[in-house]
């Protein structure tokens, strides 16, 4: 126990309320709880994209409120899972970067990623004050932030990344609440070619659409994958496909505990040196651990 080979860190969590301004924080204590999807370890995710429609109905039966966290409740959850760093996730204009960063402070083993919303005018000059103030890189969502890929918004966000030269984790895949098709896989490439020295990671293999993922990341080596949401079978695809090293764990924590997909990976990736890149070594490299 303790070597690097029990490592983890998990790329993809959030606090505060990523889908609107109000309420920033749940009035009542969190309660982890595994969700139906991670009961059934995602394998409904060949439903497609229409399993989005069950989804809010689903979690709208649930207390509504529980997918709104503090930092005290991320770093109960990396006791629990002995995850050993978080990157954790703003999202403008509902998660604001300069919170995500003070609450990173003195925490090496939190990882602030900015955001800032792709229609705001002043989002280049935020963008490089963020990474002055300690940003390892940025979050984008096409869903929640209805930003289409194609929109010149959307470019010109890209373009300043590709300046400050930080990571962007985009989410990807159709999504449940907001601009469901701006997530949609096909429509990557252009931006993806367009930047080509911008390092993609692409959020939840996919979602729904792994096998367009996949493909995409056969065809641009700058493009990354987190493995949130996916079963088992289509981690193998991806290991078969890809490699082991441009494959990150990330839990998408508060909507899913990070054990569901701990479990899933430790149980799929037969080789160790596999595991350690997938929860370590490539997230390491990527942040310049
Ligand atoms: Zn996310």
């Amino acid at each position: 126990m303790g070597t690097t080979m029990d490592k983890i860190i998990d790329f993809h969590v959030h606090i505060g309320n990523i889908f609107s301004h109000e309420p920033k924080y749940s009035a009542l204590p969190y309660k982890p709880e595994r969700n139906f999807y991670e009961l059934i370890k995602f394998r409904n995710v060949y439903l497609g994209k229409w399993n989005y429609l069950a989804k809010p109905i689903l979690e709208s039966i649930g207390r509504k409120d529980k997918y709104i966290v503090s930092i005290g409740d991320l770093r109960q959850i990396m006791n629990s899972y002995k995850i050993t760093k978080s990157v954790v996730h703003a999202l403008e204009p509902y998660v604001r970067s300069l919170d995500v960063i003070s609450a990173c402070k003195n925490d090496n083993s939190l990882i602030p990623f900015c955001s800032v919303d792709p229609h705001d005018p002043e989002k280049s000059e935020k963008l490089r004050m963020y990474k002055k103030r300690g940003a390892k890189g940025v979050k984008f969502h096409p869903v929640i932030q209805k930003a289409a890929l194609s929109e010149s918004t959307t470019v010109e966000l890209f373009e300043e990344v590709q300046k400050i030269k930080l990571p962007v984790l985009c989410h990807s895949g159709w999504g449940p609440i907001g601009e469901s098709a701006n997530g949609d896989i096909n429509s990557f490439p252009p931006l993806i070619e367009r930047f080509p020295r911008v390092k993609f990671i692409l959020a939840h293999l996919g979602m729904y659409q792994s096998k367009n993922a996949i493909r995409l990341g056969e065809s641009y080596p700058n493009v990354l994958f987190d493995l949130s949401w996916q079963p088992a079978g289509n981690i193998s695809r991806a290991i078969n496909q890809l490699g082991s090293k441009r494959l990150l764990f990330g839990s998408d924590w508060p909507f899913v505990l990070p054990s569901s997909s701990i479990e899933i990976i430790k149980n799929t990736v037969e080789d160790k040196k596999d595991q350690y890149n997938i929860f370590y070594g490539n997230s390491s490299r990527l942040l310049g651990l």
